[in-house]
């Protein structure tokens, strides 16, 4: 994709992508010392609409990933939910769009450190199509490789470094014929994807890992856990979760803002339910395809309009510059 006539959002002002640059030795890039977000942005062609999922939800984390870095974002939530549909405005998108806000130490020096290094802080739009095949079950395997723990580098903050434990257990699942990998924490419980929280079924029941079993808070999460309750009526427990019961589940899905509701076929070669998407699962998705895609009144609330920004002052762009 060629992205140099995007429009970013990089040292305080818009600026196309291809001449926002960062310095090789910089702390973020040879340290992994940043924190990011991963937003969604839905295109309905027959609104002529981009609908930005859960703006504040994210901003909110990323405000959090930052003060555990001991980073300062120069701006509150609400003038970076202003930044985001100016950029999407800006670039006059007309396709679904991935979002990516970073903070990231910029000091180019050697000495790998938090303390005396400038923050900077970037917003990147991308066209985006879709992460895994929406229609498709996941076969995935557990990874070899093992969750990160909090008392490492903590997991609940969206750590650019961490995700080198993401790429490291995604590649291994890839190369070895699997679509995704599941990562135990150190104890052996069941964590999450490589950047999906994971949910089952067992009778009824819904289950995820609770957080302080070293997953990243995610925001689907958060909202699929309200939908279950609200919506469907399905209890659901947060508690640690055996690798064993992952192969009895009747269900297996992850959640995640590039993935959405994903179902899961098989883990380790073991079929989960008859391989097919749990009517639990189906249900949720069907519902949360038609929230982000503005299709649901009473949960416009999570949506930001791009175009029509309902409500949501578009401010003037000499303000933001
Ligand atoms: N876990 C990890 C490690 C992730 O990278 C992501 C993607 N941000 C998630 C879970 C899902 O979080 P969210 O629903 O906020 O996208």
């Amino acid at each position: 994709m060629d992205l140099s006539a995007i429009t970013v959002y990089a040292d305080g002002r818009f600026q196309k992508y291809a001449d926002a640059k960062v310095g090789l030795l910089t702390h973020g890039l040879q340290y992994g010392t940043g924190c990011f977000e991963g937003i969604r942005g839905y295109w309905v062609p027959e609104e002529r609409e981009l609908f930005l999922v859960l703006l504040r939800d994210h901003y909110e984390r990323l405000m959090i990933s930052a003060k555990i870095l001991t980073m300062t974002i120069p701006k509150s939530v609400e003038e970076l939910v202003d930044v985001t549909v100016e950029l999407c405005l800006r670039n006059r998108f007309d396709c679904h769009v991935y979002v990516r806000p970073f903070a990231y130490k910029a000091a180019e020096d050697v000495g790998v450190r938090l303390h005396n290094v400038p923050d900077a802080f970037a917003v990147v739009p991308v066209p985006f199509a879709q992460y895994i095949d929406g229609n498709r079950c996941l076969d995935v395997c557990v990874s070899s490789w093992r969750r990160t723990d909090d008392t490492m580098a903590p997991p609940r903050a969206k750590i650019t470094g961490l995700y080198v434990n993401s790429a490291l257990a995604k590649s291994e699942a890839v190369q070895n014929g699997f679509d995704e990998a599941i990562l135990l924490s150190h104890d052996g419980h069941v964590a999450e994807g490589s950047a999906e929280n994971i949910f089952i079924v067992r009778r009824g029941v819904l289950y995820t890992p609770d957080p302080s079993q070293n997953v990243l808070e995610g925001v689907t999460r958060r909202v699929i856990m309200e939908l279950a309750r609200d919506e469907l009526g399905v209890a659901i427990v947060e508690r640690s979760i055996d690798r064993g019961e992952l192969y009895a589940a009747d269900e297996v899905f992850f959640t995640g803002t590039a993935v959405g509701i994903c179902p899961v076929a098989s883990i380790d070669r073991r079929v989960i339910g008859d391989g097919t998407i749990g009517s639990i699962t189906q249900r949720l998705r069907t519902l949360y395809d038609r929230i982000v895609t503005g299709r649901e009144p009473r949960y416009e609330r999570w949506l930001t309009r791009t175009y029509l920004s309902g409500g949501v002052a578009v401010p003037p762009v000499a303000s933001l510059q």
